[in-house]
């Protein structure tokens, strides 16, 4: 495994493998968890080199302090990649990235203004930007991502087909802790009662898809995730929504969209979690 920190060398190592080998790239933002190591197993599968990058953007915090509690630990997870048998690692510093804040900006339309767009105002700006660079220094054949940021995927598949970028997309399932709650980077702050209290979340996502499935009319179905939420004083519900993921647009009825999802998004013990369950899986 090699670890390369400048875009320059990293282009001067894949520029030799680009014609012979099919690149995947699985890009995270570190403190990783058996969640990216299934997206790096379902890389392996499908390419013959696998780069994974590892870079907090800072563009994407819409919240500084959000940002400076971001957990990281790279040696861990240079450890559990190359375990994994990880090819390349490009981990570059912001200012690598960012030698000057970039002055472009990217808008995906009515989609980046809905959930978690309206929640962390400018957060899918600053994805497209990053996501965008590292297709272009990493020119891979296939990308994976998570299910879990859900949305973040109709918005990296919105870059790809607008910008024509020639890649493969990949959403891979949500890989979730024993009791339900689903990995994060971000589970490794909660407390260890409010990581056993967070189960709710796919509980709860889970009731209401039955719900759903019962014919119950979708206003009840979310007032009732309300309601739960209501009664836990440690959560702060921010959003549920029942919406299609065509745009993300909450739906009035199940008859009026092909591809359904649940999303919430919810905070406990002041850490912001997400999580989402599709109707039809
Ligand atoms: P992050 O490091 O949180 O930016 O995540 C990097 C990638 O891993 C994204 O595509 C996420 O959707 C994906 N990911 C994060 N958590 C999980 C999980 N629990 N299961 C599957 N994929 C995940």
């Amino acid at each position: 495994m090699i670890v390369f920190e400048k875009i320059q060398d990293l282009r001067a190592h894949l520029n030799v493998t680009h014609s012979t080998k099919r690149i995947g790239l699985v890009p995270t933002m570190g403190a990783l968890h058996q969640g990216h190591l299934s997206l790096v197993a379902l890389a392996q599968k499908s390419c013959e080199l696998v780069v994974v990058s590892v870079f907090v953007n800072p563009t994407q915090f819409n919240n500084p302090a959000d940002l400076a509690k971001y957990p990281s630990d790279f040696n861990k997870d240079k450890a559990l990649l190359e375990a994994a048998g990880v090819d390349v690692i490009f981990a570059p510093s912001p200012q690598e990235i960012y030698p000057e804040k970039p002055s472009l900006t990217i808008s995906f339309g009515p989609l980046e203004q809905q959930l978690e767009g309206e929640f962390r105002s400018g957060h899918f700006a600053g994805v497209g930007i990053i996501v965008g660079k590292l297709f272009n220094i990493v020119q891979p054949n296939h990308a994976f991502f998570g299910q879990k940021d859900l949305q973040q995927f109709y918005i990296i598949k919105k870059l790809v087909d607008e910008m024509n970028f020639d890649i493969e997309l990949t959403l891979a399932p949500i890989i979730r802790e024993q009791h339900g709650l689903a990995m994060s980077s971000r589970n490794e702050r909660l407390s260890t009662s409010d990581r056993a209290d967070a189960a709710l979340i796919y509980q709860t996502l889970n009731q209401a898809k039955e719900n759903i499935r019962n014919g119950l009319p979708l206003r009840q179905v979310t007032a009732k995730v309300f309601e739960l939420f209501a009664n836990h004083e440690r959560f702060k519900l921010e959003y549920f929504e029942v919406i299609n993921t065509k745009n993300f647009e909450s739906i009035e009825d199940t008859e009026s969209a092909e591809s359904i999802a649940l999303c919430l998004a919810a905070e406990i013990g002041g850490i912001r979690l997400i999580d989402n369950l599709l109707l039809n899986d």
